[in-house]
């Protein structure tokens, strides 16, 4: 048996159990682990949906180039798709984004073009901007605009909401989701609650984001806006992806929370998955007393630890920003003695 090429390979991800990190929760919690698709993360569900539904509408056209902002799980899903099928990627996305993301774009032949962060999404030098720019100077130019774009919300609501409930078997009872675009969390949560309107949709947000202020008070309060650290999740502004209607309730976890988690699933677990299922495990502890016995939660762990070596798997850069305090590792201070 055999795929006819790579996109056949998407989806159908393992769940697996937690066992060391969750000791202390209640729950039975499993964990979603998306780094099996080709572009090692969940985008890849979205990517080629928003892709081939742009080919059936004739917004795509043979030899079109696709433009996109990204943080580079998507353009990866989008490169992916785009070496099988022939088009050409312009991607922008920012200085925040790790060089590996980038590079790994580069590496499937995309052309990225890196944009400052700290600047509003209308200022010309967004890379929101930039990627709108580029849409209507390149002929032939197709922007898949993943926040907008329900192609997003409905790959998941056609595959991961479905692929989950078989999984559990129906029994799960709580879905907790790093959310970016709202696409992952609206799609499948949305899926869930028609099979079953008691499952709860938990979201996980950064300090620094819109999301769960917006959820709690109905206003957009841009106060809330400031850099962050934290990779893939949190926005400063609201994408037609989020359905606020789907999602109960916004737990926020901190830069420092989620890059340490992120490590604490590696040595602990023996997962090596990115930021975003850090922040999500970090949050699930947060909201532990919401959970009892035979619950079953599902965290979705959306992309690769590889792309993260420069950061959270960087003891330099963990101790720059003062999240690890211990100075050097056991043997190297036995040894400087
Ligand atoms: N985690 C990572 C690493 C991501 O790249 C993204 C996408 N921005 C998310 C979480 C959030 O997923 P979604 O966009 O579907 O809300």
């Amino acid at each position: 048996m055999w795929y006819n090429n790579i996109l056949e390979t998407i989806g159908n991800t393992p769940l697996v159990k937690l066992n060391k990190l969750t000791k202390d929760v209640k729950a039975t919690v499993l964990a979603k682990i998306e780094t099996t698709n080709p572009g090692n993360s969940i985008k890849d569900r979205m990517a080629i949906k928003m892709i081939e539904d742009a080919e059936r509408a004739g917004l795509l056209k043979p030899g079109g180039t696709i433009i996109e902002g990204t943080s580079g799980n998507t353009g990866m899903g989008l490169a992916i798709a785009a070496v099988i099928k022939g088009y050409k990627c312009v991607f922008t996305t920012t200085d925040k984004q790790s060089k590996e993301k980038i590079d790994a774009l580069r590496a499937f032949g995309a052309e990225v073009i890196v944009c400052p962060t700290n600047v509003e999404p209308e200022d010309p030098r967004s890379y929101y901007s930039v990627s709108s720019r580029l849409e209507r100077e390149i002929p032939n130019a197709w922007k898949p605009n993943q926040y907008d774009n329900l192609s997003n919300s409905h790959a998941h609501y056609e595959q991961t909401g479905p692929e989950i409930w078989e999984q559990t078997d129906g029994k799960i009872t709580h879905l907790l989701v790093g959310v970016g675009t709202g696409g992952t969390i609206s799609g499948a949560g949305k899926y869930l609650k028609e099979k079953n309107p008691a499952v709860k949709i938990w979201g996980i947000d950064t300090y620094g984001s819109v999301f769960k202020k917006y959820k709690e008070t109905g206003v957009f309060d841009k106060s809330e806006i400031y850099p962050y650290i934290t990779e893939g999740i949190g926005e400063d502004f609201l994408p037609r992806n989020v359905d606020f209607d789907v999602i109960d309730h916004f737990e926020k976890v901190t830069d420092k929370d989620a890059a340490l988690m992120t490590r604490e699933i590696a040595r602990q677990e023996g997962i090596f998955v990115g930021n975003s299922a850090g922040a999500a495990i970090a949050g699930l502890l947060q909201l532990k007393d919401s959970l009892k016995e035979g619950d079953l939660v599902v965290v979705i762990f959306h992309d690769h630890g590889s792309r993260y070596m420069g950061k959270m798997f960087n003891e330099d850069w963990l101790r720059e920003r003062g999240f690890l305090k211990d100075k050097k590792l056991t043997a190297e201070r036995i040894l400087k003695k």
